[in-house]
């Protein structure tokens, strides 16, 4: 088994070597990963400028680039052959109902999709990772059973798999959810300065947020303490609203 590893902190991120440590048991590991955080990227992909793969050790690379250039590049260029799983991760915080669609974690496992190859994202739904890493750390026995579970399924293709973790000591994580996405409302995120101009600038971060969602929710799954396992899968057509289009579209008439 060959599993191709990367995130969005960067290739010194506590939680990629937790990853790394998890898989290593189960098959070859390749890292190629960010040279920093790039937290937030979503899907962005560099093309004003060349990145530029190093080399940092046996199977390791680092890119000067988003999470979707690091598995783009490795799996076209710098892995000898395709990987069976991308792994990515495990990322400082949590990646639950809409963060997904900022995260660059989720975006780095999107992409090894979009290349055929399955892919899952993991996610450490605690707070300040500096405090809690001796949390992630202790969770990675479980990480070894849940990636060899994971990948054992046959899921379909056209599906990538999105994993939160509890902020628990492993023996106390109560168990696997499958779960839906849930939703989450940010509020005081976007915080006004003034630069050293005196003019108004934003600063978008902080803040609180509050979830609401179903039971079957992500964030309800990792609240009662369990792992949130969420397909997804990238069209995001609304395949309802197509079926109900009577109810409420009617095509323009042009002029
Ligand atoms: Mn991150």
């Amino acid at each position: 088994m060959r599993f191709l590893l990367s995130n969005d902190d960067g290739i010194l991120a506590h939680g990629l070597e937790c990853l790394e440590r998890a898989a290593a048991p189960l098959g070859e590991t390749w890292v190629v990963a960010p040279d920093r955080e790039q937290s937030a990227m979503s899907h962005s992909l560099t093309l004003h400028h060349p990145i530029r793969p190093m080399r940092r050790g046996e199977r390791r690379w680092q890119v000067d680039g988003t999470p979707t250039d690091c598995v783009m590049v490795a799996v076209e260029a710098l892995l000898p052959e395709r990987p069976d799983f991308v792994l990515s991760g495990v990322n400082h915080g949590q990646n639950m109902g809409e963060d997904v669609l900022y995260s660059g974690t989720v975006a780095a496992a999107m992409e090894g999709l979009a290349l055929g190859i399955p892919s899952i994202a993991f996610s450490f739904a605690g707070g300040e990772l500096r405090a809690d890493a001796s949390l992630l750390e202790a969770q990675i026995p479980l990480l070894t059973t849940l990636i060899r579970h994971l990948t054992q399924l046959s899921w379909p293709g056209n599906t990538l798999l999105n994993v939160n973790l509890p902020p628990l000591i492993g023996p106390h994580v109560q168990g696997v959810r499958l779960t839906r996405l849930g939703q989450r409302y940010y509020s005081g995120s976007l915080k006004p300065m003034t630069d050293p101009w005196g003019r108004t600038v934003y600063w978008i971060g902080g803040g609180s947020a509050t979830w609401t969602g179903p039971a079957d929710s992500d964030f309800q799954a990792v609240r009662d303490g369990f792992v949130s396992v969420t397909p997804l899968h990238l069209d995001l057509t609304h395949r309802e609203l197509i079926t109900d289009a009577g109810t409420w579209w009617r095509a323009p008439a042009l002029p």
